[in-house]
């Protein structure tokens, strides 16, 4: 369905699109659909998280609280749902979007990808896409067994979770069980499931950004990354790659993005290893990775995003080198940032600060963003101006 027209915010007229999640990347999403003219409400668990202080209205309540998330939505009415988490009541999106919500890119896509199980049957066992070897299990005795299965070394990771909670590597038979009780205390929900996974050697992995979109389907060139523990630090495009491992890549991310369907920015994380490219997961929205879009090209993934869903086209551009460099901050309390100023004495360098309300534990804060002459360069850039940046905290 395409949307014929767009309204005047804050009239009848309006085209709404209300966001189920306001980190940063919702952030950015809003920001895009404010620049289009919509009206865009935000939502989260908690007040003035990021992209509810670019939006025209929040609220706030327990996205995997089914009756709460139809309430909103109902009173919202919106022309379309932007999931952009992944802890949200799927099963009752599903049910909205039968009786005629319209759920970016589709229901069903939110939910297969909500959890890791549903997104690796479909890619692996449905359209036969290459993964690395893999089993499902919930107790530490059936964890056991699996290793034994699938071989050492290998990963674990709850079904359910993100940036690396819970997720450790088992080098050896002794490691098991303080894997299984990792995973127990990472996990989002209790009594989860955990994924075990080979451990894939490989040369390097990429973030494959898919768009789906009314023209047709369109391929961002690679984008290159490195994490910590199951957490983006840096990320750059373009990342370069062999013509056969390129094509591989875009074949699987066209495969696995076609199945789950509908309109939007598609994340395909993808290992490579020489020619061979092997599936690992995706997220149907835009992608922390792919956060270096906002300065590689004209339109980011952010954009592409608020225009694919709105059903207006998408085209194809060429990056120029560059990179980011996530900003994490370690402690309590409401965060301030010193040094921007020199992080930003460098030519063709940018920041994002998310503005999140607080901070504790670990959190990303913000992303260092750099264009170069190359990818080197621009990493290089990305890195030096996110290590002039310093964190301090005041109590609450
Ligand atoms: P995920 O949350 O599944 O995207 O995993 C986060 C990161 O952990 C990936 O981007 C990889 O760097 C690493 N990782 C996850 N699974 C594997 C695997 N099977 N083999 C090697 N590294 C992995």
């Amino acid at each position: 369905m395409t949307l014929a027209s767009l309204g005047t915010p804050l009239t009848p007229s309006a085209t709404r699109a209300l966001l189920l999640g306001s980190g940063e990347l919702g952030k950015e999403v809003a920001i895009a659909l404010q620049r289009l003219g919509v009206e865009v409400i935000a939502c989260d668990r908690y007040a003035n998280a990021p992209a509810m202080q670019v939006a025209h209205r929040s609220h706030v309540f327990d996205m995997l609280d089914a009756a709460a998330l139809r309430a909103v939505i109902e009173a919202e009415k919106p022309d379309v749902v932007l999931p952009e988490i992944e802890a949200i009541a799927t099963d009752e999106l599903v049910a909205l979007e039968a009786a005629g919500v319209r759920v970016a890119p589709t229901a069903r896509a939110v939910r297969l990808t909500m959890d890791r199980e549903g997104i690796r049957r479909l890619a692996a066992e449905e359209l036969g896409l290459p993964t690395s070897p893999y089993r499902f299990v919930d107790s530490l005795d059936a964890l056991t067994a699996a290793v034994a299965e699938v071989g050492l070394p290998c990963v674990v990771k709850p079904v359910m979770s993100s940036s690396g909670k819970g997720q450790s590597v088992i080098k050896a038979d002794a490691d098991v069980e303080a894997a299984w009780d990792y995973a127990m205390q990472g996990a989002r929900a209790a009594g989860t499931r955990v994924i075990v996974e080979g451990f894939v050697d490989f040369d390097y992995e990429i973030t494959q950004l898919t768009v789906r979109h009314v023209g047709g389907t369109v391929f961002l060139d690679p984008i290159g990354h490195t994490q910590v523990d199951g957490d983006y630090r840096e990320s750059w495009q373009p990342h370069p790659m062999s013509l056969a491992a390129q094509q591989e890549a875009r074949r699987i991310a066209g495969a696995v993005t076609e199945a789950l369907g509908g309109w939007g920015v598609f994340g395909v994380e993808l290992f490579v290893r020489g020619d061979e490219v092997l599936f690992s997961e995706v997220s149907p929205r835009p992608h922390d990775t792919g956060m270096v879009t906002l300065v590689s090209q004209p339109s980011g993934e952010f954009a592409m995003h608020a225009h694919a869903v709105l059903g207006l086209p998408v085209h194809a551009v060429q990056p120029f080198p560059s990179a980011s460099c996530a900003l994490l901050a370690e402690g309590e309390g409401i965060p301030s940032f010193h040094g921007i100023g020199d992080a930003l004495a460098r030519p063709d360098t940018d920041v994002r600060m998310f503005g999140k309300p607080r901070v504790s534990g670990r959190r990303r804060v913000g992303v260092t963003l750099a264009r170069g002459f190359d990818v080197d360069e621009a990493r290089a850039r990305a890195r030096e101006a996110a290590a002039a940046i310093s964190v301090t905290f005041e109590a609450e």
